[in-house]
């Protein structure tokens, strides 16, 4: 359906999605709020700025959109039309990621990234994440 959009159409829909808080995200924190885990969002001191940054425990959660960070599913493929203008961009955020979590690896820091088509089943990533997080507290 978004291939439908003109190319205009769809950057400002981009723009309007990436300029605030995502749903996936904020499913993600009020699923860890429920569970009792605290966090610090939006780490500017980190590689990548992690979404949820839990220090105590060098540990940090990024939620990403599936278009933007080019996620291998249905949504994660380089749109078919304007492909010079999508495929550089795409690629560099891809780049940026993977480079973004060798460095967190290199300062200590284990990583868990959730997909916002993922989110769907909120109940899957709870577990994934009291997995990844380990006990609260
Ligand atoms: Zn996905």
């Amino acid at each position: 359906v978004a291939d439908k959009l003109s190319p205009d159409r769809r950057s400002a829909n981009m723009r309007a999605i990436k300029s605030r808080d995502t749903s996936p995200e904020m499913a993600v924190r009020r699923a860890l709020y429920e569970m009792g885990y605290r966090y610090r969002l939006h780490t500017k001191d980190l590689p990548g700025k992690p979404d949820l940054v839990f220090h105590g425990r060098r540990k940090a959660v990024f939620v990403h959109g599936c278009f933007w960070h080019q996620h291998t599913c249905r949504e994660g493929h380089t749109p078919a039309s304007n492909t010079a203008y999508w495929e550089p961009k795409l690629a560099r955020n891809t780049k940026r990621d993977r480079s973004n979590l060798a460095d967190l690896k290199l300062l200590g820091w284990e990583v868990m990234v959730i997909w916002e088509c993922e989110v769907d089943n909120i109940g899957d990533v709870a577990r994934r994440l009291r997995k990844f997080l380990g006990p609260r507290g």
